[in-house]
Formats: structure tokens, sequence, C-alpha cells
């Protein structure tokens, strides 16, 4: 198969993982949701083995790093502490004739309304707070007033005391989390790119002010390292300084790490070197002393942050678009995701399934697959040619065939999903 491969368009990419069953729209079944989406039973595990590579590599394999799963809702003080109440806003415009709103840095012509085509129709921009609010408890007043949380991030800060306290981690240490983030995005767009309701993978790492250079330059290697293990391809992605009115007034550095996706190159994650501006700002909110006392017996102080924040939604998007390739030569659609990602690790087929003999050594086969602990799909429908271009496109590794031979000499043919291969091996060596 060329390795020349054109990028997939959206289109390919949405009707993908609708066709297959990996991403469907929200609701569909009532015409949709917009901003949220449904990962169906394809997509759930690769979204699993994506998260599940991410907590290995960033929590269970080091000995810096804990994990922690604090609760959506939390006390509307955390926002008010985080800036988000005040500042997390985009500025929006309407347009006089149409009445559409438009998020006025996102405008091609910003004199044009991109709806009805009418020129100069936009008032003034107004600035709109992208956290959703609900009611804690059955009386809708504002002392009941709370927010879905826009970041994980927040939940890892508030609870930095209670981790020190408990565990007392010696600095430099992260704290992970894993879990849903909302944010009323006014044009939600780009499949799941930009979503109203996703998924961050974020860590806060806590260190000494002197630090951060070197251990910001060690974190833009482990990000690398950690994309190019889940298979994105690395050629498409690119580091950009932000600079400027756009760099956060708190921050001396921030990194966007950008993938081209179909609609184009855009943030995939952000590193963001933080000082001490979130444990500043909660110690004046909370009036708790957020102060950090080394155990060696050094002077106290309040550690200063990295944070790389990764994206659930941006990463599985990145992830397919990487894997997907157009085999003209064999008119097939397949996904090379790596095997450790791929939702089905092998598939397990008798060559006729009126054959209770060949089904049963099948059986066999698969059952000892699942429990070695690999994630394994039975597939007996169609023919033969068919089943293999179904696990090309859902990213099939590697699919094993039990035929008339396999009953006489107890091998069987696994055919490779790269290279449509076959080759026979003792079942014993499957194992
Ligand atoms: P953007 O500029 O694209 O809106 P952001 O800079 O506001 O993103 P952050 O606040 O840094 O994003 O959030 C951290 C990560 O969360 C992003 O890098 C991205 O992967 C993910 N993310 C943010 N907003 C969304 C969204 N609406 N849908 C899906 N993922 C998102």
């Amino acid at each position: 198969m060329s390795n020349e491969q054109k990028q997939p368009t959206l289109e390919d990419i949405v009707s993908l993982c609708k066709r297959r069953g990996f991403i469907f729209q929200g609701s569909e079944i009532y015409g949709g949701l917009a901003g949220t989406w449904d990962y169906g039973p394809l997509g759930v595990q690769l979204k699993k083995n994506l998260q599940d590579l991410w907590w290995k590599t960033f929590v269970e394999s080091r000995d810096d790093m804990v994990g922690l799963d604090a609760a959506i809702l939390m006390n509307p003080k955390t926002w008010k502490a985080s800036g988000h109440v005040d500042t997390f806003t985009d500025p929006l415009v309407e347009c006089s004739e149409c009445k559409g709103r438009f998020r006025e840095d996102k405008l091609d012509d910003p004199n044009k309304c991109p709806n009805c085509g009418k020129e100069n129709t936009f008032g003034e921009a107004r600035q709109f707070n992208l956290m959703f609010e609900t009611t804690a408890g059955p009386v809708a007043s504002d002392e009941n007033k709370v927010f879905l949380r826009p970041e994980t991030a927040q939940g890892i800060f508030t609870n930095f005391k209670n981790v020190v306290d408990t565990l007392y981690p010696e600095v430099p240490f992260g704290i992970a989390q894993i879990g849903k983030a909302f944010r009323n995005e006014i044009s939600p767009r780009d499949f799941v790119f930009r979503s109203r309701e996703f998924g961050q993978m974020e860590i806060e790492y806590f260190i000494r002010e002197e630090n951060w250079k070197e251990l910001f330059e060690q974190w833009q290697s482990d990000i690398k390292d950690f994309l190019s293990e889940a298979g994105v391809d690395m050629s498409k992605v690119t580091e950009e300084e932000v600079e400027g009115e756009d760099l956060a007034h708190y921050s001396k550095r921030t990194i966007d790490y950008e993938f081209e996706y179909p609609h184009g190159s855009d943030e995939l994650l952000g590193l963001a070197y933080r000082t001490n501006f979130d444990l500043g700002n909660i110690e004046r909110e909370s009036g708790k002393s957020m102060v950090y006392r080394p155990k060696d017996g050094s002077e106290p102080f309040v550690p200063h942050v990295i944070e790389p924040s990764f994206g659930v939604e941006r990463l599985v998007m990145a992830v397919l678009v990487s894997a997907y390739r157009y085999d003209a030569e064999n008119e097939r659609i397949v996904l090379q995701l790596p095997p450790h990602i791929a939702p089905v690790r092998y598939c397990v087929s008798p060559l006729l399934k009126n054959k209770p003999e060949l089904v049963s050594k099948a059986r066999e086969v698969y059952q000892a697959l699942r429990n070695k602990g690999h994630s394994v799909m039975w597939d007996d429908n169609g023919n033969i040619g068919k089943r293999y271009r179904r696990q090309d496109e859902i990213g099939t590794p590697e699919c094993i065939v039990i035929d008339f031979e396999t009953l006489e000499n107890d091998t069987v043919t696994v055919r490779d999903r790269d290279t449509t291969e076959q080759k026979r091996i003792a079942t014993t060596e499957l194992f």
C-alpha cells in the first residue's frame, strides 16, 4: 500500500465514525443537540484505550504523580477565584437582520454576516460567558446557582492542600485528573473538535519557581512521546509559542500543540507555565494557606505550576485522522491504529458458520484470547472478504480464521491488517 496518502476530509472521518459505531450525533433520534456527541461501542473502547494509556503514562508509571477524581459541580467561589466568572467570555456580535450571533474574533469578514450575507449589520460586541449554569437544590435562586465545570484543572487546585496533607509528596509532584468539562461554545463545529460537553485530561505539576524552565522542557518531551505512542502522526503536530497579548498575564510561557486536522491546523492540547497564580487566587478567596513546607526544613513557599492540558475529543480525532488510509490497490479503507489503541485487537471467525466443529474450535480460540485480557470480536457474518473489509475499517490489527486444516493440525490463519498478508501459525503461538 502506498504511503503517499492524502489527508482524509472531515466527511470521511464523520462518516466512518457513524457507519462503524465510533461516534454518533448526541440525541440523534430527536434531531440532535448541537455540540454533543455519543460514543458507540467502538468509540468508547478507543477513547478508553487512549485515556488508559494517558493514565498509565503519566500516573501509574511515575513516582512523582498521583491521581484525582473531583466533582463536576463545585462551590461557585471556585470560578470567582479562578477568574472564570469575570473573564471566561467570548466577544459576540449580533446581526440586526437575521439575529444570528457570532464570535467576533472568528469572523472571516468582520463586516459581513456569514448567515444572511448582509453587510454592516453588526452592533457592538457583547461578552458572553461560556459557563453552563444550573441550580443546586430545589430553589432556583442566585444563591443556589452553580456551574458545570468548564475545566477539570480547578478540581485539582482546590484539592492541592488535601493531597499535600494526606500524602506529603515532595515537590516536584503532579496531580492528574480525567473528567468531563462543559463550555457553552457559541458555535460548536468541526465534529467533536469544538463540543459543548467534552473530556479533559489535565495535570497540575507543582514545582519550585527556579526549576520551571528545565521542567517545562521535560514536559515538552514527555508530551511528544505520549502523542507518538498514542498513534498521532507527529509530522502533523506543531508547537506554537503563545506570545504577546494572547499570552495570559500570569503565564511566563505557553505552547499550543496544534494538529493538522481536516479543517486546518488547530489546538490539540496546551502546555502552560502558570506561575503560582492559581494557588494564590485560592489563598485569597478561601483564606486558607497554600504554603508548602519542604521536608528538608528549607524555606516554605507557594509552589508554581506547569499545566499540560489534553482534550480527549481532540486526541481521539487526531488519532483517527492519523490512522485513516484509503488503499486504492485493494479498494478499502483501513484504520492503521497502533495495536494497543485499536478498539478490537483480534477478530476471530470460523471459515463457515454452519459447520459446528469449526464454530466450536473458533469459540475456544476466541475465549482463550479474551481470557488473556485482549479485546476480541467474534465475526461470522458474510464471506471472509467482507469480514476483512469490516475489520480493516475499524482498525483490527489481526483477523484469525479457523478452517478445516485447523481441525487436522491445530494451525490457524492470521491475516495482517496493513499488509493484507496471511500466514499460518500453530494455535498455541497465539497465546
Ligand atoms: P480553544 O482556543 O480551541 O477554544 P482553549 O485554549 O480555550 O481552546 P483550554 O482552555 O486551554 O482550551 O482547554 C484545554 C484543552 O481542552 C484544549 O487544548 C482542548 O484540547 C480541550 N478543549 C477546550 N475546549 C474544547 C471544546 N469546546 N471541545 C473539545 N475540546 C476542548
